[in-house]
């Protein structure tokens, strides 16, 4: 399997291994896949037997064979053990899926260190990006910046990773205490958290200004987990595949899926299952009150929002100006045309939106891609949280609410699998007002603001972020 650019219309092709210490294209696109390979039941048949016998890192394992054709069988399957096992997840199910009332079930992505549904990417990550920077004797300092979810999952991912550092910049004071006590509990070396004094936007301005420094970026080995590497976009096919099958009976079954979206990365990841075959009817696109998405499924028009436009929601990570992933689906949408994406992404978007509402595409987009969408706000968080705790027992966090809030609005004969993306412990405060207690917090949790805190305070200022990276890096 090789890999192309969204943008790129003389299709240059990559290897897996290439792309994967790679973010965005030098021409500016995402990299996809050349074809997606295409299961039959036969394929569908022994990953049921994968996922019951042997179990989560088995399946894993076939999955990304298709996707990686320079790794050897025998390393794939060690990576893809090391990244998913009982010692990493809090069952040996990696992905356990349950049943709620109405037709619904619940799949726990969220089962991994950190407790949001990240973990199960990163986790993959940090095994391929230690194997292959061994292969290549090399070492990669990752630059990074947070507003919560993100940053915990790649330090707890990359850490104890060989050759690997992690600069991860935070918005100082600005997360909730759980989310800070995640970080900046973390007592090694190769990890420093650093504390700006600033919001989360100054965090990403320093970012891109020291990355920006190519010579300075080289000398460090500077590197990025972002949300558009495609390895974590292929390491989330593989739960979707895993829910559909523990879900399901046989494989003439099809289900639907409803996934709380940000920046398109899970529910792109669905988009590639139901592009193999995966019998997926709908893929249900949630939003919260940053409806760009919504917006583009309802009406065709892709309008990225201004800064002083993006609301700050109960469901924070979900609160995105424009969608990172997005340029992968309608890529395919338009029938690979890289040339067109080109335009669209680049001048048309640089203008603030593009329209897609009178192509032919756009109206087939339904029928074609099962996409549907729909958005909610805090109240509707508030009152599912709730309405879910008083029929089920069942707690979920406010980005998983919105996913319901949306199931239950567009129910079907197929069962809707909604899918879990962070526990209530994250946001302790939204699940306070919605239900009058404190959120259940697992054993693994328990007394993590008690520990000691390791964070480096920073001024907002790229020079003082270089001499702390070559203080630190010497
Ligand atoms: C990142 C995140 C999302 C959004 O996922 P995307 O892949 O960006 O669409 C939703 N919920 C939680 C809890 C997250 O951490």
């Amino acid at each position: 399997m090789h890999y192309l650019s969204t943008r790129d219309p003389a299709a240059h092709l990559s290897g897996f291994s290439d792309i994967l210490l790679e973010g965005l294209a030098p021409d500016g696109g995402l990299y996809v896949p050349a074809s997606y390979p295409k299961i039959d039941d036969s394929t569908l048949t022994r990953w049921r037997e994968l996922l019951a016998g042997p179990g989560y890192a088995a399946l894993a394992h076939d999955v990304l064979t298709a996707f990686v054709a320079d790794i050897p069988s025998a390393d794939l399957l060690g990576i893809c053990e090391r990244a998913y096992n009982d010692g990493v997840f809090a069952t040996a199910d990696i992905v356990p899926v349950s049943e709620l009332s109405g037709g619904l079930w619940l799949a726990h992505l969220s089962d991994g260190p950190t407790a949001a549904f990240k973990d199960l990417a990163m986790q993959l990550l940090g095994q391929l990006f230690e194997y292959e920077l061994g292969r290549r004797h090399a070492e990669l300092n990752i630059l990074g910046a947070t507003s919560g979810d993100t940053g915990s999952a790649a330090e707890y991912a990359m850490l104890g990773r060989r050759g690997i550092r992690v600069f991860m910049l935070t918005p100082a004071g600005r997360m909730t205490p759980f989310q800070q006590a995640q970080m900046f509990s973390l007592d090694d070396p190769a990890i420093i958290n650093v504390a700006v004094d600033g919001v989360f936007d100054d965090c990403q301005d320093l970012v891109k200004a020291v990355a920006g420094d190519l010579d300075f970026k080289r000398a460090y080995h500077l590197g990025a987990v972002n949300s558009i590497n495609w390895a974590r976009l292929v390491a989330q096919v593989v739960y979707y595949i895993a829910s559909y099958l523990r879900v399901t009976s046989s494989n003439a079954e099809q289900v639907s899926f409803c996934v709380p979206t940000g920046n398109f990365g899970n529910i792109c990841a669905g988009h590639v299952a139901r592009m193999m075959g995966l019998p997926i009817k709908r893929l249900m696109l949630a939003t919260n009150e940053n409806n760009v998405l919504d917006e583009f499924f309802r009406t065709g028009v892709y309008r990225v929002r201004a800064t002083a436009e993006t609301l700050a929601t109960s469901s924070p990570s979900m609160d995105i100006s424009k969608a990172s992933n997005f340029e992968r689906f309608v890529f395919d949408l338009l029938g690979r045309d890289a040339a067109r994406v080109a335009e669209l992404f680049g001048p048309q978007l640089a203008s603030g939106s593009f329209d897609l509402s009178r192509t032919p595409e756009f109206a087939a987009l339904q029928d074609e891609y099962g996409f549907v969408s729909g958005s909610s706000t805090h109240a509707d968080r508030v009152a599912t949280i709730r309405a879910l705790w008083e029929s089920d027992h069942v707690m979920i966090d406010p980005h998983t609410a919105d996913g319901v809030t949306l199931a239950r609005r567009l129910p079907g004969p197929e069962p809707v699998i909604v899918t879990e993306t962070a526990l209530p412990v994250k946001f302790a405060e939204t699940i306070t007002e919605a239900l009058g207690r404190e959120p259940e917090r697992p054993p693994r949790f328990i007394g993590i603001e008690d520990r000691p805190r390791k964070v480096v305070p920073l001024a907002r200022d790229p020079q003082a972020l270089k001499a702390l990276i070559a203080a630190t890096v010497g």
